[in-house]
């Protein structure tokens, strides 16, 4: 019989200390070994290495042949040090004074053959990564942040942090881009030409408008933890006077109507019609729009293809003269009103395993309205179409399925005439996307050019019309009007 102390230890009250008292005298009845001392060490960080003393103690009792083995429930109880070389050294210290380590739930930890050492070392590095991670995120270093009165937070564009982690510090990277912000837009300058000038998205421009530190020089910092939420000060050098801060605050909040609430819809204008932004503009690729709304003085305009360019810069490339839009819509209705190529839908063109499936339904109704019926006529009749569904099912010959584009009986006409817009701006997409759809001017004449891709790639070989939901359609390219 051979002797052992167990080594026991609970960080901070999370583990059990008792629950691994017993696992380790469960497993030392199995292994016939006695334990005749027990290491506790309680509200010790192994990490902290102040289990060293116990350790100590452990290795010269081992020395003295007061016992050989050393019981852990696992590695890390023994040590959590990121130091690979002072566990290899526990582990050689008590191997060299004749002793060995048990860790139940490593079963190779202190193996003498050459692939146990290494899963050894291995786990042991594991270890020492966890012990690391838990830092990384541990409340301490956000007490230390705290602490140290450093940033916390996001910061809006122009601004950076210098300093080592827990102590980083906010400063503005350039006051004259903030100042020169500041002044357009208290001038009145619009948020997106502002954006324009300093190749920022508007919501960027708006997050630096607001920023309060610009001018209190102070960022409130906050941090919850466990439901307790603490702030604390950071402290910058401010960038904007108070009264320019508040005056270009003042024409943000001035712009906060109602009316220019975004009300669930396209977030930038809602189109005209169902050509606007649909087609490329000939002249930078960009999109064209459809001006179509009422005047200041509440008259019709006349409606008008121009370019708005790209969605960030929003800022027509000139090259493209704005045009009457109704001949281009004329169109379009024309060429999609009047053609009769019919719509597929992706359908089941052949197999029957669904019959069997339907089949088999019916004899488990067959089967319940068994036992519910007690008119023996109709039980004689239930039973008989039982029989010959059996029968109908012993015979089945399944057919596997097979799923091809089949003509669901509508035409391009008919689904163009009978959708609402977003079904007409959905199809034009789809043949823009698919096969490609410009806009070209022949002396003043509009035309619309199907089947040349404006990028120059070839469009899809078999000319299939994606149109979402299942549906498609074949179109032959190079189809003008
Ligand atoms: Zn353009």
């Amino acid at each position: 019989m051979s002797l052992a102390a167990a080594f026991v230890r609970v960080s901070t009250g999370s583990q059990d200390e008792t629950s691994q008292v017993k696992a380790i005298n469960r497993a030392a009845r199995e292994r016939g070994i006695t334990i005749v001392k027990t290491f506790r060490l309680k509200g010790y960080s192994a990490s902290k290495g102040t289990q060293e003393p116990a350790l100590r103690e452990a290795i010269a009792d081992i020395q003295r042949g007061e016992y050989e083995t050393l019981i852990v429930t696992e590695s890390s109880r023994l040590d959590r040090r990121e130091d690979l070389d002072a566990q290899a050294e526990i582990l050689l210290v008590i191997r060299s004074a004749g002793g060995d380590v048990v860790s139940l739930t490593e079963p190779n930890f202190g193996k003498t053959d050459f692939a146990g050492r290494i899963i050894t070392l291995v786990a042991q590095h594991a270890n020492a990564e966890k012990s690391k991670t838990v830092k990384s995120t541990s409340y301490r270093g956000m007490t230390m942040v705290r602490d140290n009165k450093a940033l916390h937070g996001k910061l809006p564009t122009y601004w950076k942090t210098k300093g080592k982690r827990y102590a980083k510090q906010a400063y503005c990277a350039d006051p004259q881009a903030v100042n020169d912000v500041y002044v357009r837009i208290a001038r009145g300058e619009s948020v997106a030409s502002v954006g324009r000038a300093h190749d920022l998205y508007n919501q960027s421009i708006r997050n630096l408008i607001r920023f309060e530190a610009h001018h209190t020089g102070v960022i409130e910092c906050s941090y919850t933890y466990e439901g307790v939420t603490e702030k604390w000060i950071h402290e910058v050098t401010p960038v904007v006077d108070s009264a320019l801060w508040w005056s270009a605050n003042k024409v943000l909040d001035a712009n906060k109507t109602s009316a220019r609430v975004n009300k669930g819809g396209r977030p930038i204008r809602s189109p005209a019609t169902w050509l606007s932004g649909i087609l490329p503009c000939p002249g930078c690729g960009g999109k064209l729009y459809i001006n179509a709304s009422l005047t200041p003085a509440g008259n019709p305009r006349t409606p008008k293809l121009y370019c708005a360019g790209t969605p960030k810069k929003r800022l027509s490339c000139k090259r493209f003269n704005p045009c009457d839009a109704l001949p281009v819509i004329e169109l379009v209705e024309e060429m999609f009103g009047g053609d009769t190529t019919e719509i597929l839908a992706f359908q089941r063109v052949a197999g029957n395993a669904h019959e069997l499936g339907e089949l088999k339904a019916s004899l488990r109704k067959i089967q319940a309205r068994l036992s519910a019926t007690e008119d023996d006529d109709k039980l004689d009749a239930l039973i008989t179409e039982r029989k010959a569904i059996k029968a109908r099912i012993e015979e089945f010959v399944v057919v596997p399925d097979n799923y091809d584009y089949a003509p669901t009986g509508q035409t391009v006409a008919e689904r163009w005439i009978s959708g609402d817009e977003s079904v007409k701006r959905k199809m034009l997409r789809a043949v823009r996307e698919s096969l490609g759809m410009i806009l070209a001017l022949h002396d003043g004449q509009p035309r619309i050019v199907i089947g040349t891709d404006p990028q120059g790639a070839t469009a899809e070989a078999d000319g299939i019309v994606d149109l979402g939901d299942g549906l498609c359609f074949r179109r032959h390219t190079s189809q003008a009007a």
